[in-house]
Order: C-alpha cells, then sequence, then structure tokens
C-alpha cells in the first residue's frame, strides 16, 4: 500500500498542539498598514520586523524550481532542523526507534540521541549497495522512520529511486531520504514521487550546489499533511529576514557551478586513482569523493601540514582508511594534486 494512515503514526501529544500563534499569523496586511501588533520597534533597518513565519515568498519561488506545490514544502534552519523535527513529531521518547543506513550523514544519530530515540544500523553492502531485506528485518512495531541518504554521505554513490519506494511501500512508516547531494547525481529525486508516496519525507539544502552553506536553509519535501506537522512543531520565526530575502534573490538564477563541478569531479578521480598509495577511488553521484588509501592518517596530517583539509573518515566503520575530498575549484584540486605528489616521493621511499 503507497497511502498510509499519516496521522497514526505521529505522537499523541503532537496531534492534539495548539501551535504559537503570531501576531503575523492573523493579519498579514499590507505596505500601507501601521503594524502595532508584535511589540516590534516602528523604527527601520531592515530587520526592524519579524520574519514571515509561512516564509511565503520563498516557498512560491522554490515551488517553481522545484515543481511541487507550496504546501509540499517545509523550510528550515538547515536541513538538520527538519531532521530534528521528524523525531520530535514521529518518535515517542524512550519508546520508539528508527533505523539508518551505515555508513551515513552523522546528524540522524545526534538527532536520534538527543530525542532519546534508538538508532538501529544497518551496513551498506561492499560497495555500498542499499541492503533493502535487511532494513525491513530490523524493523519492528516502534520503528517510526528510515533514513537514506542518496546520494550517500560519505559513500557518494545515490539509490535507485524504484528500490527506495519499495521500502516506503513496504514499510509503514517515514521514509527520509536526504537529497543533500541531488543536484549533482545521474538519478532521479523523489519530489516527484511524494504524492503517490504518503510517507516519504525528501531532503534538500542550500547549503551545497546551491552554495549557500552559511545561510542556513534546508527545504523538506511531502504531502501537505507532513508539512502542516513539521510547521506546526518549528520555532514560529526559524528562518529569519535577512536569510529569506538574500535567498530569495540568490534563487532568481539557476544553481551555480554544477558542471564544472561534475567535470572537476571526474579528473580529480582520474589523477587519484594513478597515485600508488591510493587502493579505491568510488563512483561519485555528489561534490566529494571517497578515496582508500594506504594509510589514511598519515596523508590527512602531510596534507594538513600544508594548509589542504581534507575529511579524515578512517574512525568511521566501513570506511578504514578512507578519506572524503570536497571538489573545490580548479586552483584548489591542483593545490592538492601538487601536495599528492610530493607526498607520493615520501612514499615510494
Ligand atoms: C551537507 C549535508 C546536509 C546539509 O545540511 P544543512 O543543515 O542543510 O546545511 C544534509 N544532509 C547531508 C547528508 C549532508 O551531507
Amino acid at each position: 500500500m503507497k497511502n498510509k494512515n499519516i496521522d497514526s503514526l505521529v505522537r499523541g501529544n503532537i496531534l492534539g498542539l495548539e501551535p504559537y500563534s503570531t501576531a503575523r499569523d492573523e493579519f498579514q496586511g499590507g505596505e500601507l498598514c501601521v503594524f502595532l501588533d508584535a511589540n516590534e520597534s516602528p523604527y527601520q533597518n531592515g530587520v526592524n520586523r519579524y520574519p514571515d513565519p509561512h516564509q511565503k515568498a520563498l516557498k512560491a519561488r522554490i515551488s517553481q524550481i522545484k515543481k511541487t506545490p507550496a504546501d509540499t514544502i517545509f523550510l528550515g534552519n538547515g536541513s538538520d532542523e527538519a531532521i530534528d523535527l521528524v523525531f520530535r513529531v514521529f518518535c515517542v521518547p524512550g519508546k520508539d526507534n528508527v533505523v539508518a543506513i551505515s555508513p551515513s550523514y552523522g546528524m540522524y544519530s545526534v538527532a536520534a540521541n538527543t530525542n532519546d530515540i534508538e538508532l538501529r544500523s544497518v551496513a551498506l553492502g561492499p560497495d555500498w549497495e542499499l541492503p533493502a531485506d535487511e532494513i525491513l528485518a530490523s524493523i519492528d512495531s516502534n520503528t517510526k522512520a528510515i533514513f537514506l541518504c542518496s546520494p550517500n554521505n560519505p559513500s557518494g554513490n545515490a539509490f535507485e529511486p524504484a528500490q527506495m519506494l519499495q521500502l516506503a511501500e513496504k514499510f509503514n512508516g517515514i521514509v527520509v531520504v536526504d537529497e543533500a547531494y541531488i543536484d549533482f547525481s545521474g538519478k532521479e529525486s523523489l519530489i516527484g514521487n511524494i504524492q503517490e508516496y504518503n510517507n516519504v519525507i525528501v531532503l534538500q539544502t542550500l547549503s551545497k550546489a546551491w552554495g549557500m552553506a552559511g545561510m542556513r536553509i534546508g527545504m523538506a519535501f511531502a504531502c501537505p499533511r507532513i508539512i502542516q506537522l513539521m510547521s506546526m512543531v518549528k520555532y514560529p520565526y526559524n528562518i529569519n529576514v535577512l536569510a529569506q530575502q538574500k535567498a530569495l534573490e540568490l534563487l532568481q538564477k539557476d544553481e551555480p557551478y554544477i558542471s564544472e563541478i561534475i567535470s572537476q569531479r571526474a579528473v580529480l578521480a582520474g589523477e587519484l586513482e594513478q597515485k600508488p598509495f591510493v587502493k579505491k577511488v568510488w563512483p561519485s553521484d555528489a561534490n566529494f569523493l571517497l578515496a582508500r588509501v594506504a594509510d589514511a592518517n598519515g596523508l590527512y596530517d602531510f596534507l594538513t601540514q600544508r594548509g589542504i583539509i581534507v575529511r579524515n573518515r578512517h574512525k568511521v566503520k566501513g570506511c578504514e582508511n578512507c578519506l572524503r575530498i570536497t571538489v573545490g575549484t580548479t586552483e584548489e584540486n591542483n593545490r592538492l594534486l601538487q601536495a599528492l605528489q610530493d607526498y607520493e616521493k615520501t612514499y615510494n621511499r
């Protein structure tokens, strides 16, 4: 069954919640109104008024870009807020659990722990394949959500949409698909499937391809009921005035530099594969590469001493001796390649 009873999955206290009603909820008004309702300062400085709690203008633009109605869009203070809200809306602390793939993004387990929710990890296959059967085998009647990440951080691969949708169909709970890196992938987003599969929440962000990591705007796409629940629980003014304005301005053009990053990714992967100390470079659907090297800690230290910072994933289960390298500008990548050439000399000796 594709259509689930969403309300039956929601925490009882949230279903009965009376959300905070802001002054601007009750009356929007126009330019000519006198606003004496919110105890703001009347003296204009660009930020003296509270932001729109519903982010209407920004959602209208994102609705155009993503070709999905505004009532299927939630905006948060980074995707991290949306991840946290999944727990707060659906998971009863100390009782419910969620399932996540491993290795994957660290915020799922941080949010699970802060909400006192058990997180069950299911390991990906040797080349990071989605273990759909193992995931289904690990759920029980208290499992409220499955967290998938596609393209996955740190492995870089995207899963087959059909495989993720099949999981959503079989699971009577929420399936979160984190698509932070989808713009760098050849695979389709699942945004087009949220009407049919009402238990799927797709996460995207302005932090990666859109180049707005400093702004902290994450997006969740889901059926209107889920969006309504998340909006009810969020802080009313979770996206500030400056971020809403600047995002709207930067969203007037297309995502910048995607083709540059994708072509540089191929160059970098090709160069890395030539190195005798590089054991494996996995194919990537994202703006980073995961490489297994002979000695991740040693290479990490060598690069750091030269002012080149990569992500050492050696301590992550399944990622032993792996470094995750973000694709930079051509100049930045060349600096990395020069340093790797120097490392090779010390390595051969
Ligand atoms: C970078 C990243 C995000 C983005 O988080 P924001 O809070 O929106 O900046 C989300 N998910 C994954 C897997 C990421 O790697």
